[in-house]
Parts: structure tokens; C-alpha cells; sequence
């Protein structure tokens, strides 16, 4: 990065997760648990991150979602109510911020996403697919996982940037920010800033050289 880059003002630049925020991810799941092996399913609540309301293993759960039956989750998974429409406009409402994508997916999981986010019009210019979010060049974080809360407060200093998209396996975290629908982030942050996370970034990493960074506790879903 050149010298006269550093001194130009940045957009400020918002991350927005998929799954739980805008992919509809826990319906998706319980109706393939449902139709493959429905004796498993014990309620049509999934109120805890591990998903123990279907009853199997972890890893066995995780080969039909994002293998298996992969398509059925995350190519064909439904929006939320008004979540595309919500993206949609603040990208036009705030041209002056840049929204970008940032999202936990791995092996099958990735294609499907991208055709999911095709099939929706949700049209990122930029988009991550990461285990560590935090480590992504934005300066806020709208994501509905507890794991990721922590991991970013942990390593971000506080969680005053991250917007927490409220679901039913986050209610007993203690977020500063919490969101019921993707518009309401207006109320939230303030637009008219432009981005620091440059500058801080460059210093962030700098502590980070020479020691392990302190990822999420266990692997987010998604
Ligand atoms: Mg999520």
C-alpha cells in the first residue's frame, strides 16, 4: 500500500454473514433431517449452536448438510423474510458504504452458497469465505453466531462493532448491538463515517506477528 492510498479516505466497509442472517439455514437443515431421517429430529426448535435438538453426532450432522445432502441445505435453503429486499436497500440507500460479503463455508458448501447468493440477487462485489471473520478487512460485522461474537471480541479489543442478527442460540449472549432484521443495522451505525479499520488494522497485525492469534472456540457452523 502506497503512502498517498494510506491518506485517502475509505468507504466504510460492513461485513454481512449468510447463514443465519440471510439464508434461512436452521429451516433448510430440519427439513432434511426431516425427510432423510425423521426419528433423529426431537423438536422443530434449533435453540442451541451444536444443534441438539437432532439427535446425532455432531460429525455424522455435518456430513449430511455440507456433503451428502449438501444441495438441499445450502443451494435450496429459503431467505429470510425481507432479508434480500433489507441488503438490497441499504446497498442503494448507502452507496458510500461498501458491503461485503463474509461468510464461514468449506468444500461443497462453497459452490452451493454462490449459486444460493445468484439465485437470490444478492449481488456482493466482495466476498470472504472464512473460519476467522475477524481477521477480514471490515469495520463492522453483522453475523448471527455466538462463536463469532466471542472470537471477535477476543481478538477486536470489544464488541462495539459487532452487530449481532438475533436467533433463538445467541438470546443469552450479551451483545452490545442486536439486530431482529438486517435494516435496522441504520439504527446502529452511523453511515456517514468513513472506514478506520485500516489504520487499526495495520497495528492489530502487527501484535498478532510471532503469536497465535486466539480463533473461535469451536468451529462455527456457519
Ligand atoms: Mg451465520
Amino acid at each position: 500500500m502506497g503512502r498517498i492510498e494510506e491518506m485517502v479516505e475509505r468507504k466504510l466497509r460492513v461485513g454481512v454473514d449468510i447463514d443465519g442472517v440471510l439464508r434461512d439455514w436452521t429451516s433448510a437443515l430440519l427439513a432434511m433431517a426431516k425427510r432423510h431421517f425423521p426419528e433423529k429430529v426431537l423438536t422443530d426448535v434449533v435453540d442451541t449452536w451444536r444443534i441438539k435438538n437432532i439427535d446425532l453426532p455432531y460429525e455424522e450432522l455435518k456430513h449430511y448438510f455440507s456433503d451428502q445432502y449438501v444441495e438441499e441445505v445450502y443451494r435450496d435453503a429459503l431467505a429470510y423474510p425481507n432479508a434480500v429486499q433489507d441488503l438490497k436497500w441499504l446497498m442503494e440507500t448507502f452507496p458510500n458504504v461498501e458491503f461485503v460479503c463474509v461468510s464461514h463455508q468449506w468444500g461443497l458448501t462453497i459452490p452451493n452458497t454462490l449459486l444460493w447468493l445468484g439465485k437470490h440477487g444478492c449481488t456482493f462485489s466482495e466476498i470472504h469465505f472464512t473460519y476467522d471473520k475477524f481477521l477480514v478487512d471490515v469495520d463492522y460485522l453483522i453475523d448471527d453466531s455466538p462463536n463469532n461474537y466471542d472470537s471477535w471480541v477476543k481478538n477486536r479489543g470489544d464488541d462495539t462493532t459487532f452487530i449481532l442478527y438475533h436467533q433463538l442460540y445467541n438470546r443469552h449472549v450479551n451483545a452490545t448491538n442486536r439486530i431482529h432484521r438486517l435494516r435496522d443495522v441504520v439504527g446502529t451505525i452511523s453511515f456517514t463515517q468513513t472506514s478506520k479499520y485500516r489504520s487499526e488494522n495495520k497495528i492489530w497485525r502487527q501484535q498478532l506477528k510471532g503469536k497465535q492469534h486466539e480463533g473461535a472456540k469451536t468451529e462455527p457452523l456457519v
